[in-house]
C-alpha cells in the first residue's frame, strides 16, 4: 500500500508534464522543458524500484552477494571522498578513526553501498557546524563500524520505524529522500548475518552501529 502511494504523486507528475507538453502548441522550448522533467520523475520512479528490489532481494536471500575477505578502510576512504564535497558545503566536518587495515567478510560493492547510506543520512540530518565521526574496530569474531553525528537525533517514538520501508521522519521533510536508506542498510547487513543498531536522542545526535562478521 505504502509503494502504491509513494509512486502516485511521481507517476502523476510525469502524466502532468506529457499532458503540459501535448497542450503546448508545439514550443520547442516548453517541449524540452516538458521532456526533461519527464526524465527526472522516471529517473526517480527507477530509483525507487530498484532500492524496493535490492530490499527484497536482501530481505528473501535472493541478492547475489560475493563475500570476500574485505579490508574495510580504503571502502570507508572511498565513501568519505564521495561525501567530503557535500559535507564541506554544508559546513559540517567528516573525520574517521580506523586503521589502514580491518578486514570483514563482505560483498565490496554491498558495504560500499550501506556505508554511503548511513554518510549521506548523517550529513543530511547534521546541521551547519556540526560534525560527523566513523570509525572501525574489531570486535570479537566481529568488525565493528560506527557512524556518528552531531545532528538533529531521532525522538524515542520514532526509533522503531526508521528501518521501514518508505518511512520518512517528520523532520526529515525538507530534505530530498525516499525513506528507503535505513531498510536497505539493514537488510544488505542482515543478509551478510550481522546486525546494525542505533542510538540516538533528539538534540544530541546519532550513532549507527554496523556489525559485521571478521
Ligand atoms: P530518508 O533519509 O530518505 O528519509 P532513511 O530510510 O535513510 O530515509 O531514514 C529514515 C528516517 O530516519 C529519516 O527520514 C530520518 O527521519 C531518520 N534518520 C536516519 N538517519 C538519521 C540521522 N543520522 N539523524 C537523524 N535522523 C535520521
Amino acid at each position: 500500500d505504502d509503494v502504491a502511494h509513494d509512486l502516485r504523486t511521481p507517476i502523476t507528475r510525469l502524466r502532468g508534464a506529457a499532458e503540459t507538453a501535448l497542450q503546448s502548441g508545439g514550443d520547442e522550448g516548453d517541449m524540452r522543458d516538458a521532456l526533461a522533467e519527464c526524465i527526472e520523475e522516471s529517473e526517480r520512479i527507477q530509483i525507487m524500484l530498484n532500492t524496493l528490489m535490492d530490499v527484497s532481494e536482501a530481505e528473501t536471500g535472493a541478492m547475489r552477494l560475493n563475500p570476500q575477505k574485505l579490508n574495510v578502510a580504503p571502502v570507508l576512504d572511498e565513501v568519505v571522498d564521495l561525501y567530503s564535497y557535500v559535507a564541506e558545503d554544508k559546513g559540517v566536518s567528516v573525520a574517521t578513526d580506523y586503521p589502514a587495515e580491518i578486514f570483514a567478510l563482505a560483498d565490496r560493492n554491498r558495504i560500499r553501498q550501506v556505508m554511503a547510506n548511513l554518510l549521506d543520512n548523517a550529513v543530511k540530518y547534521t546541521p551547519e557546524g556540526g560534525s560527523v565521526l566513523i570509525s572501525a574496530v574489531r570486535s570479537g569474531e566481529d568488525v565493528l563500524i560506527t557512524v556518528k553525528d552531531t545532528g538533529i537525533g531521532i525522538s524515542g517514538s520514532e526509533l522503531d520505524s526508521i528501518w521501514d520501508r518508505l518511512y520518512r521522519g517528520d523532520r526529515s521533510r525538507p530534505e530530498r529522500g525516499l525513506g528507503l536508506g535505513l531498510s536497505l542498510v539493514k537488510a544488505i547487513v542482515g543478509a551478510h548475518r550481522g546486525r546494525v543498531e542505533v542510538s540516538s536522542a533528539p538534540g544530541s545526535g546519532s550513532e549507527f552501529s554496523v556489525h559485521l562478521p571478521a
